[in-house]
């Protein structure tokens, strides 16, 4: 389970360096292509005066140009890889899910001394969601509160109905973090951890904003996190 997460996350690093690289090399190209086609036309006209010399640049131009074709769809190729595959939404329960992935967690939180409480409201609503994408997020959640609690703590996890959405709770008693941590933690990449990946939470808050949701942070140093999940009712 936690190797398929570090995965999730690597093949997601992955993506973002080869958008930013196709990115970074598509402005380029198109100003090349740009380029080339200004010298066809200065060469179509030069061409009275000398043809054959005309003749031969014109073809090295032509090579240009369709080495310039190849290399754009190449990086529009990638940049489609890339982006974040659309959540496919489906009404689930949000309840379900959460139980059945605590039960799942639980001899590894025991065993860190995580005590779990689990306050569901009665009746929780239906979410629109992605049920891998989701279960993705909570596990990335209830990692970071386990990994914030080295000496045990409790995890409560809870929801809340309201009138267009659903609201999940994952709350920790463990070290919390500054503002400078907290103003930084969606980055990619941003990590304090040895050896982080830093793409837990960026990756699960663009999940959600694909689900039309959102995903914040409450935190202070020594008291403990919680984040908060909003979700759009099916
Ligand atoms: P990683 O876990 O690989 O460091 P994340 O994106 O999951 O990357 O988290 C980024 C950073 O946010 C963490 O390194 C940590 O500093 C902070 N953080 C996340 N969750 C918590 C939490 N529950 N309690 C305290 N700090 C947290
Ligand atoms: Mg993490």
């Amino acid at each position: 389970q936690a190797e398929a997460l570090a995965r999730a996350e690597q093949l997601a690093a992955v993506g973002r360096i080869s958008a930013q690289i196709a990115h970074e090399v598509r402005n380029p190209l198109s100003s090349i292509g740009l380029n080339v086609e200004m010298l066809e036309d200065a060469l179509a006209q030069a061409s009275f005066s000398s043809p054959e010399v005309a003749h031969e640049t014109k073809d090295l131009l032509t090579a240009v140009t369709r080495e310039v074709d190849r290399l754009t769809e190449v990086t529009e190729h990638y940049l489609r890889m890339a982006r974040p595959p659309h959540p496919t939404l489906v009404a689930e329960d949000v309840t379900e899910m959460l139980g059945s992935l605590l039960d799942f967690s639980r001899e590894e939180l025991e065993r860190a001394g995580v005590q779990v409480v689990r306050d569901f409201a009665p009746d929780t609503p239906l979410v629109l969601a992605d049920e891998a994408q989701l279960r993705q997020v909570f596990l990335n959640l209830v990692r970071n509160s386990r990994e914030a609690m080295p000496g045990g703590g409790r995890l409560t996890v809870a929801t809340r109905s309201f009138d267009t959405e659903v609201e999940v709770s994952v709350q920790d008693t463990g070290r919390g973090m500054p503002d400078k941590v907290r103003e930084r933690l969606f980055e990619p990449f941003f990590s304090t951890k040895e050896g982080g990946t830093g793409l837990g939470l960026s990756v699960s808050q663009q999940i959600l904003q694909a689900h039309g949701g959102s995903l914040s942070c409450l935190s202070s140093p020594g008291q403990g996190t919680t984040f908060v999940l909003r979700l759009p009712r099916a």
